[in-house]
């Protein structure tokens, strides 16, 4: 006799009570991906990016009509995000304040998708604490021609630099060109100090090798160099999170890696949104165990 599906199991809890409309809109042409196909990605991503993101205000890149079409970078709300999108005041330059957001679960993860997310940029500091960073990153912008294989070698000078003055640091492909050093922090320095230290050691190592690195924003001196954009480390500035899917061709992600296996990966875009399992089964392996996070101080320079 049969058993209808409904009596044999109770139905699934939702996994989200956001609604993702326009499921089968092709947000990235060339890898033809859907805005659903990127909503899965994030509600499975979720659990393992909420730790590095969650409660830190975010900026966000939108492609409503897709990569290829117009995408703007979003730092306030404009009133349409939902009540799992979370907002701030914080304070501007100007002595005013605006409303920043920030989420805290998955679901506010899925609101932002289903407002056109593709991008989550993060602050460095947390709601609660916003003049208290907790996380330095050093983003290494190589100059075109340069091969990934001179920006690995540069992250691992600069993890074995921060090494020698008492820092440990990770490793994350940016999905992009290059790959970010984070450097997880105490938080009790102000954001002067912060962007203080960050520039004093990135030009210290432009000094050191001026024919490798460049410390100053300007493209004209970066020929054939790596750019250490330490400009990440200032208030109100943003470095993309860790599992953002990135606007780019291919759905590239930014990816946590361990320093070991930097050393096999060959480009910055290795994974794309297609691989939510294979990053989670190597987000709970001995290589990422306790990635960017670690109880230090930032020190003097
Ligand atoms: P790549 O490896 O390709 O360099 P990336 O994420 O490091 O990838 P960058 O161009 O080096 O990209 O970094 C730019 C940073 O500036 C981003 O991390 C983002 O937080 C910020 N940003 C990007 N677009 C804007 C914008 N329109 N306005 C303000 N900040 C932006
Ligand atoms: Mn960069
Ligand atoms: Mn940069």
């Amino acid at each position: 006799k049969e058993v209808t599906p409904e009596k044999q199991q109770p139905a699934p809890e939702p996994a989200s009570d956001v609604t993702i409309s326009s499921r089968d809109r092709v947000i990235f042409p060339e890898a033809k991906a859907t805005k659903g196909d990127l909503a899965d990605y994030y509600a499975a991503i979720a659990p393992v990016m909420l730790p590095h993101m969650a409660r830190r205000p975010i900026s966000l890149v939108r492609c409503p009509q897709g990569r290829a079409k117009k995408c703007f970078f979003q730092k306030h709300d404009s009133g349409s995000f939902g009540d799992h999108v979370h907002h701030i005041p914080i304070r501007e330059k100007d002595g005013g304040h605006e409303d920043y957001l920030y989420v805290d679960d998955a679901d506010g993860i899925l609101a932002c998708v289903q407002m056109g997310t593709i991008e989550f940029h993060g602050w460095g500091s947390h709601a609660g604490a916003l003049e208290k960073p907790d996380r330095m990153v050093f983003d290494l912008d190589p100059d075109e021609g340069l091969a990934f294989a001179d920006v690995k070698k540069a992250a691992a000078d600069i993890r074995r630099q921060l090494a020698d003055i008492g820092l440990v640091s990770f490793a994350m492909l940016s999905g992009g060109k290059g790959v970010h050093v984070v450097v997880p922090l105490d938080p009790g320095h102000d954001w002067d100090a912060h962007k203080d230290f960050s520039k004093r050691f990135a030009e210290a190592l432009s000094l050191a090798e001026p024919d490798r690195y460049v410390a100053t924003m300007s493209k004209a001196k970066r020929k054939g160099k790596i750019f250490i954009d330490y400009l990440r480390n200032q208030r109100g500035s943003t470095a993309i999170m860790p599992y953002s899917a990135r606007a780019r061709e291919n759905a590239p992600v930014a990816v946590p890696v361990g320093w070991d296996a930097l050393a096999d990966i060959e480009s910055a875009g290795a994974w794309t949104i297609r691989d939510a399992a294979a990053l989670l089964e190597r987000a709970g392996s001995a290589e990422l165990k306790g990635w960017g996070f670690a109880g230090q101080k930032l020190p003097a320079l």
